[in-house]
């Protein structure tokens, strides 16, 4: 058989090189728990970046998708299929929204809300053609498309790609003086991360969120909140913004709306912004396919109990409580909400990589978003004596360093 180096020798010929993974090489998985090829078993405290916010292959969800394998896994949009209108309902009522825009991957999520905000502002708002603008915020992430990364500040996800997208303004996030002062009469949306997840899990000030919906309303601006990671129970709401009492005009979704089985992403929010599309003017192959369909129903009806939303309050709280004990032994800082953290290694100490890999030796995988801070992000179906190994292997890591 086959064992590790091997399948990494192969990766390494054949895939580009556009990642860096952890030398581990997962050949199953089960709830909070992966197997690599050599039977060593690991904590999963990534959770594919909140895409498996109910773990690997919850029994649901995998039960869901059978059952729609045996029926039907694709029409395309020239038909209608039996799952389509039941998944856009049960979507729209879970997220308190009028339509949604069922498309499959995040970045396609966030390019159809940007055309959606768009086209409102020229035939609603009244922008002159071609001159539509979107305020977006330093930090961002919201995927890799050539016109997502022409308003990114990340010069690695830049360099080499120009030209690129006009149209979008950056400002610090978390000034909303700064938003104020950016948004002109051409100004379509406000483009925002609740909760920042790939900079960092940064939570931006109190009261942040709550201005940029009052500025957006006084100048009629549109506010799109980008939940793709921060969404669907990872913060301990169904959506980070619920937290601050504000409601979004768009949201895009994905990660964990797919149950970790399938990429499914969609833009939720009002009938008057979302009902600007015309047949033709957008559109996906694979968007909303019944497949999708089927496993994003049985990914809202997990969500519709509430259950998944408490375990993140509830277990959040004692991560968040165990990290701040680490704070002054080993890290610097520590942020999130709910069972969600971004953890600053203190200078001097080790690398995120580093501590990556130390704790993989501990049979713990997580991954730094970016020098020395790491993202925690385990499945919400982890136990609390599973989430307290893996803080204690942090721990570990942290006092040998
Ligand atoms: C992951 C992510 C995206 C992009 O999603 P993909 O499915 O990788 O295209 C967009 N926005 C946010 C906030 C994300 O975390």
């Amino acid at each position: 058989m086959a064992a590790s180096p091997d399948f990494i020798a192969a990766d390494d010929r054949w895939s580009t090189h556009n990642y860096h993974p952890l030398p581990v090489v997962i050949a199953e998985a089960d709830g909070a728990w992966v197997t690599d090829v050599e039977g060593k078993r690991y904590l999963d405290f990534l959770a594919g970046y909140s895409a498996l916010n109910f773990g690997h292959r919850h029994p649901d969800l995998v039960a869901a998708a059978t059952e729609q394998l045996g029926r039907v896994t694709l029409t395309s949009r020239a038909f209608h299929h039996d799952q389509l209108g039941a998944f856009c309902r049960e979507l729209a009522e879970l997220t308190g929204t009028e339509m949604v825009l069922p498309m499959n991957s995040g970045a396609e999520a966030v390019e159809a809300a940007i055309k959606v905000a768009r086209k409102w502002a020229y035939r609603v708002k009244g922008v002159p053609d071609g001159q539509a603008q979107i305020v977006v915020a330093g930090s961002n992430f919201h995927g890799r498309t050539t016109t997502i990364v022409s308003f990114s500040d990340d010069e690695t996800a830049r360099a080499d790609f120009g030209p690129f997208t006009p149209g979008f303004v950056s400002v610090p996030y978390g000034d909303s003086a700064a938003i104020a002062a950016a948004i002109t009469e051409n100004t379509a949306a406000v483009l925002i991360e609740p909760v920042q997840g790939e900079a960092g899990v940064i939570v931006p000030p109190p009261g942040y969120l709550a201005n940029l919906r009052r500025l957006c309303d006084e100048r009629g601006v549109l506010l799109i909140a980008d939940e793709i990671q921060s969404g669907l129970a990872r913060t301990g709401a169904l959506l980070a913004l619920d937290e601050a009492g504000v409601r979004a005009d768009l949201y895009t979704l994905g990660k964990a709306l797919g149950g970790g089985i399938m990429p499914v992403s969609a833009v939720v929010g009002s009938r008057e912004v979302l009902g600007v599309l015309r047949p033709g003017e957008h559109g996906s192959t694979f968007g909303g396919n019944p497949l999708a369909c089927a496993v994003g129903r049985a990914v809202i009806r997990l969500l519709a109990t509430g259950e998944f939303q408490q375990r993140s309050a509830t277990l959040g709280a004692h991560l968040h409580a165990r990290m701040g004990e680490l704070v002054g032994n080993g890290l610097s800082a520590v942020r999130g909400r709910g069972l969600w953290a971004g953890v600053d290694i203190a200078a001097g100490g080790l690398s995120g990589h580093a501590v990556s890999e130390a704790l993989m030796g501990k049979g713990v995988l997580c991954k730094e978003t970016h020098g020395s801070t790491l993202r925690l992000a385990p499945p919400l179906v982890i136990s609390e004596a599973d989430l307290d190994r893996g803080i204690d292997a942090l721990a570990e890591v942290l006092a040998e360093a």
